[in-house]
């Protein structure tokens, strides 16, 4: 950073509002502020900065693009260990609750049949 350090790293306030009225933060702009005072606008994934915060997001496109490409590509090859874990517990609970449903079904059939039965000894 020209030998300066950096102070304060935070997230640019970005000129779009959102519906409810809040600002939109651009979390992937840095918005740095110097040790000589000065601001300057950085890339969160790489040493880039600008002092033109309009530099940053078109910069931004070629970490995006590649991350972008990746997941449009294979859309489960890219799985992180956690994200795996995370769909293999909900297909759990899936399973479960139609392992559930299948055993009130199968209850509630041989209650018919016992019912069915019991009329039958009746006639
Ligand atoms: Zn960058």
């Amino acid at each position: 950073m020209g030998g300066l350090e950096v102070i304060a790293d935070e997230p640019t306030p970005s000129p779009i509002k959102s519906r409810d009225g809040a600002a939109v933060l651009w979390t992937q702009t840095r918005t740095l502020l110097l040790g000589d005072g000065s601001t300057v606008y950085g890339c969160q994934h790489c040493d880039y900065t600008s002092p033109n915060v309009n530099a940053i997001r078109p910069h931004l496109q070629a970490h995006n693009s590649r991350r972008g490409k990746k997941t449009t590509t294979a859309p489960t090859g890219d799985l992180t260990l956690a994200e795996l874990v995370a769909r293999l517990a909900e297909l759990d609970k899936v399973t479960a609750a139609l392992d559930e449903w299948r055993t009130r079904a199968l209850k509630a059939e041989k209650a018919l049949r016992t019912l069915r039965n019991l009329l039958g000894d009746r006639t």
